[in-house]
């Protein structure tokens, strides 16, 4: 790691900078809710966000794609991969961190090249932040992005103290080396407290030890059907969760009936059909068990990781008031 300090007066031309290497996109005000937006300006952005709507998973796992075009006469296929290079800026740990778990399934486990190139053509700049009422990703341990990120901004009262994690954040610095300059030692002291103090601003807590052996005792706990009785079966909490991965695959003939393109989309499992297989069979054909299903899945340390990063997406966008530590504080017997 390599660190930094960057004064507040050089923060534009440090942002103008990064805009060699590709597309910028930033948190932006967009109604009453926030996303991850093209900017051309500095003063768009808004890094004071508590969260965006719809997670930056949507740089490398797109909403829809078509993946190749294929010609079954000839038995030929032509992929279609991105090459676009992109800046995600001002991307918040609990985020930094669902990418990281995004990194395993995508990168680790079996490699998709949609999903690889373009997590080699993105650079990611983290940015600090403050906890609200929804945020705990204190408790299950991904309030701070150890890595996972080019280069990590923490704010302090004249500027950021900067990390540096990857060769593209080394050369990031080097570019702006008359703007970025060594840390002091009255930096190190603030960046201190201030992440001291940040550990006391959060106001929701989730005790993540055991969780997922206390789902799996709980598949006939009446916790499902009482929060299944209100879920609307929208699949909003699929969708701006930054782990949730499930997509649908479909294959889009032309009227040639020779060619045609196969496309993918974000699935959801809170939706009915997510469980409908060939022949007509749903393996999860009522609400009870896809609420219960989608648990499971959240408290799942298959990845090495708890699969919630606690950034409290699916309470603050479900449409039914659902929230999600509540749920888990009933699963765990914390409250009746
Ligand atoms: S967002 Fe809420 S209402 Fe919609 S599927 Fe999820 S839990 Fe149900
Ligand atoms: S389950 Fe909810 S709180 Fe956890 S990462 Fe997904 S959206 Fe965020």
């Amino acid at each position: 790691m390599i660190y930094a300090k960057l004064n507040r007066k050089d923060f534009a031309s440090f942002f103008e900078s990064l805009r060699k290497y590709g597309k910028i996109y930033g948190p932006v005000k967009i109604s009453e809710s926030y996303g991850f937006k093209e900017v051309s300006n500095v003063d768009e952005l808004s890094l004071d966000y508590p969260r965006t709507m719809i997670p930056p998973k949507k740089f490398f796992i797109k909403p829809q794609e078509r993946i190749f075009e294929f010609n079954e006469e000839k038995a030929e296929y032509l992929e279609i991969i991105e090459e676009e290079r992109v800046v995600v800026f001002g991307v918040h740990p609990c985020d930094i961190n669902a990418i990281k778990l995004l990194d395993k399934v995508y990168i680790n486990d079996m490699p998709d090249k949609y999903y690889q190139k373009r997590r080699e053509n993105t650079i990611i700049i983290g940015i600090s932040c403050h906890p609200d009422e929804y945020c705990f990703c204190k408790s299950v341990g991904t309030s701070y992005a150890v890595d996972g990120f080019d280069l990590f901004l923490h704010e302090i009262s004249d500027g950021y103290l900067i990390r540096a994690a990857t060769e593209k954040g080394y050369e990031l610095i080097a570019i702006n080396k008359d703007s970025i300059k060594d840390v002091e030692a009255s930096d190190i002291d603030e960046f201190k407290e201030r992440e001291q103090k940040r550990l006391t601003e959060f106001k929701l807590d989730l005790n993540p030890f055991g969780l997922q052996d206390m789902l799996e005792l709980a598949h006939d706990h009446a916790v499902w059907k009482e929060y299944a009785d209100k879920c609307f079966g929208c699949g909003t909490c699929n969708l701006v969760c930054p782990t949730c991965r499930c997509y649908d695959v479909t294959d889009l003939m032309k009227l040639d009936l020779k060619t045609g393109e196969r496309a993918r989309r974000w699935d959801s499992c809170m939706l009915r059909k997510h469980g409908l297989v060939a022949g007509g069979l749903n393996f999860r054909p009522t609400r009870v068990e896809r609420l219960r299903n989608r648990f499971n899945c959240k408290g799942s340390l298959r990845e090495g990781m708890i699969n919630c990063v606690g950034c409290g997406r699916c309470t603050v966008y479900c449409p039914a008031s659902i929230r999600y530590v509540e749920v888990l504080q009933k699963v765990r017997g914390e409250i009746k």
